[in-house]
C-alpha cells in the first residue's frame, strides 16, 4: 500500500529553566494509506510531542525539531515554515484533541465552524459549503443536520461535540488525521461509539489515522499497528496481533501484563514499578534498564539496536539481539 507518511529519526528538544529536555529522541516509522497506527505509552514518553512535531505545532522557542525528516506525500514537513504549515493544517492533515469543548468556539454556530475551513481553503460558495456541512453531520451520525447547523456548542452533549469536532476535522477531506487521546474525556459508552465512528469514517474516506493514546482498550478496538514509546523512543512496533500476542520488549510485556483477555480490554495502561528516566540527561543505554527485571550489564551502557522479528515486528531490546546472546552465554 501507498506510504503517505515517513518519519525518520525525528528529534525534538525543549529548553526549560532546568536545562534541555530531550523529549523525542530519534523516532522512525511510516504510515500507509487507510491505516491506523496507535502510538502508546505513559504520559511524558513523547507521543504527543511526536504528533505535534508532524503537524508543525511545536512552539519554538522553547521547542525545537533538532533532527529528522517528516515526509508527507513526498514533501519534507520539517522544512516547512509557518505559512506553509497553515496551508495543510486542517486541510490535508487534521488533528483532534482530547477535549471537544476547547476545540469548538462557543460563540460561533456549528454551521459556521464547519464551513470556516472549507471557505478559507477552497473558496467555495456559501450554499455549497452548507451542503458539504450537512453531508459531514450525516457522516458523523448527527440527525436533523439542517436544524443542528444553527445551534451552538453548549446545545450539544460531550459525545455530540466530539462528533462535531470530527466532522470539522474531516470536512476538507484530509489524507491524515491525528487524534490525541480523542475519547479520554468521554464516558465509556460514548467512547465506544466514537471509536466505531472512526472505523466507519476510515472505511468510507480512506483517511490514515495516527491515534495517540494511553488506553489499551482503544488500541485493541481500532489500531492496525501499534508503536510503543518509552523515554522519547519507539521501543517496539508491530501489527496489533504481534504486539498483543507476542510482545517482545519487557516494557510492553509490563503494560499488557495484567490484562486477562484481549476481548475484555477496557483497562488503561497498567503502572509499572519505578519511573521513566530523566530526559534532561537520558541514559546512553536502554532507558528501561532501571525498571527492567531482565536488565543485563550491556543494557545500561549500550543502546539496543533495533532487531527485526517475524513479520512487521521490530524491537529495541538486547534480549532479542543475537550478539548479546554471544556475549552473555
Ligand atoms: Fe531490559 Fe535490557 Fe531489554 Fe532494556 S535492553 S528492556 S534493560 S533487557
Ligand atoms: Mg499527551
Amino acid at each position: 500500500k501507498e506510504k503517505i507518511l515517513q518519519v525518520e529519526d525525528l528529534q525534538v528538544t525543549f529548553q526549560t529553566f532546568g536545562g534541555v529536555v530531550q523529549a523525542v529522541r530519534g523516532v522512525t516509522f511510516d504510515l500507509h494509506k487507510g491505516e491506523t497506527l496507535a502510538i502508546v505509552g505513559e504520559s511524558g514518553c513523547g507521543k504527543s510531542v511526536t504528533s505535534n512535531a508532524i503537524m508543525g505545532l511545536i512552539p519554538s522557542p522553547p521547542g525545537k525539531v533538532t533532527n529528522g525528516k517528516v515526509i508527507f506525500k513526498g514533501k519534507n514537513l520539517t522544512a516547512f515554515n509557518k505559512s506553509e504549515f497553515r496551508k495543510i493544517q486542517g486541510v490535508d492533515v487534521s488533528m483532534i484533541f482530547q477535549d471537544p469543548m476547547t476545540a469548538l468556539n462557543p460563540t460561533m454556530s456549528i454551521g459556521e465552524q464547519l464551513t470556516e475551513g472549507l471557505r478559507t481553503h477552497h473558496k467555495i460558495s456559501k450554499a455549497d459549503a452548507k451542503t458539504k456541512a450537512i453531508e459531514m453531520l450525516n457522516l458523523v451520525g448527527i440527525s436533523n443536520p439542517h436544524e443542528r447547523l444553527k445551534q451552538y456548542p453548549h446545545q450539544f452533549s460531550g459525545g455530540m461535540r466530539q462528533r462535531i469536532v470530527i466532522a470539522i476535522s474531516l470536512i476538507c477531506e484530509p489524507t491524515l488525521l491525528i487524534a490525541d487521546e480523542p475519547t479520554t474525556a468521554l464516558d465509556v459508552t460514548i467512547q465506544a461509539q466514537i471509536l466505531e465512528l472512526f472505523a466507519e469514517i476510515q472505511e468510507k474516506t480512506g483517511v490514515s489515522i495516527i491515534l495517540i493514546t494511553h488506553d489499551l482498550g482503544v488500541v485493541a478496538k481500532i489500531a492496525d499497528r501499534i508503536a510503543v514509546m518509552y523515554a522519547g523512543k519507539i521501543i517496539e512496533i508491530g501489527t496489533k496481533r504481534e504486539i498483543f500476542y507476542a510482545p517482545a520488549h519487557p516494557y510492553t510485556k509490563g503494560l499488557l501484563n495484567s490484562v486477562p483477555r484481549l476481548d475484555l480490554l477496557e483497562e488503561e495502561l497498567q503502572p509499572i514499578e519505578g519511573t521513566p528516566p530523566d530526559l534532561f540527561a537520558p541514559p546512553t543505554g536502554c532507558a528501561f534498564t532501571a525498571r527492567c527485571p531482565y536488565a543485563m550489564e550491556v543494557c545500561s551502557h549500550a543502546y539496543p539496536v533495533e532487531t527485526s522479528l517475524f513479520g512487521q515486528h521490530k524491537v529495541d531490546c538486547w534480549l532479542q539481539d543475537e550478539r548479546a546472546k554471544g556475549i552473555f552465554s
